[in-house]
């Protein structure tokens, strides 16, 4: 079985990870209703998208 030869370095182990962390996803306010909403999506809470009702949203 093939087996590493040497341990690998916590400076070694350390660069590997630095891709690792995971990013917070980005958010914008609606231009409509002010609620957060992710950029290039539709608003979730007023159904808004690029100054135009997209969606009908509630009764
Ligand atoms: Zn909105």
């Amino acid at each position: 079985m093939a087996v590493p030869k040497r341990k690998t370095s916590p400076s070694k182990r350390g660069m590997r990870r630095s891709h690792d962390s995971l990013k917070v996803d980005t958010f914008n306010e609606c231009t409509n209703c002010g609620e957060l909403k992710r950029p290039h999506n539709l608003c979730g809470a007023c159904g808004h998208y690029n100054g135009r009702e997209i969606l009908a949203v509630g009764a």
